[in-house]
């Protein structure tokens, strides 16, 4: 659905919410189906996830955890579903359906159209896992936003930026999610600077999830 923002006319960046939000900061997440590339690139845009919000936070708002994805089983909350096809249905690459309390996400189901080169993979998967955290839809500004609304049209980098980053701390620190967020006009709008020295060390945990997929995986 498209929503227009009526009483703040004058702001450029803004982006839609989905009406609900993550209690817990640690969101576990598992990845099935496909191949086992194709289950690393979802694997890879959690941790792009995760790192971004390390740098945003430790910037601007350095006593907020955030959100922090991490490999799961399959009893896990988020269950994403790598599919070897090219679409899911007409002019869809990526769903994400979410079951939703009061404004509390309480699980969520992601399916990915993984028949892609790995960069659009990992960036259909970055924005799905973005619409998991809560982030709606971009189609008010910003057309190289990862969470624009055809990011593979408009070939956007899987990076979130500081406003999908703005967006997710709001989420982490309100009880009501509003249906949009403005970017904070002290906070620039630009994509996330990845550091080296923001790489955690989950590579272990990704090691075990590979070794199970290697058994099931088509290829
Ligand atoms: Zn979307």
């Amino acid at each position: 659905m498209i929503y227009l923002p009526v009483a703040h006319a004058d702001a450029s960046y803004v982006i839609p919410l989905e009406g609900g939000r993550w209690v817990s900061n640690v969101i576990p997440v598992h990845v099935s189906g496909g191949t086992v590339w194709q289950q690393n690139q979802a694997l890879q845009a959690m941790k792009l996830w995760n790192q971004a919000q390390l740098w945003f936070n430790d910037k601007y708002f350095p006593n907020s955890s955030g959100y922090t994805f991490e490999p799961g089983d399959a009893s896990a909350p988020v269950q994403v579903t790598m599919l070897n096809s090219s679409i899911i249905i007409e002019g869809v690459l990526g769903w994400t359906d979410y079951r939703l309390e009061n404004g509390i996400i309480k699980s969520a189901k992601v399916g990915i159209a993984a028949a892609y080169p790995e960069q659009v993979v990992l960036v259909l998967s970055a924005h799905e896992l973005g619409h998991v955290l809560g982030l709606g839809d971009d189609v008010l500004c910003c057309k190289k936003d990862l969470m624009n609304a055809s990011p593979i049209v408009h070939n956007v980098s899987a990076i979130p930026t500081t406003l999908d980053l703005y967006a997710l701390h709001v989420l982490a620190t309100v009880s009501t999610v509003p249906r949009f967020v403005w970017l904070a006009n002290q906070i620039p709008y630009q994509s996330a600077v990845m550091s080296p020295s923001l790489i955690n060390d989950f590579d272990s945990c990704y090691d075990g999830i590979s070794a199970r997929s290697e058994r099931t995986a088509s290829d």
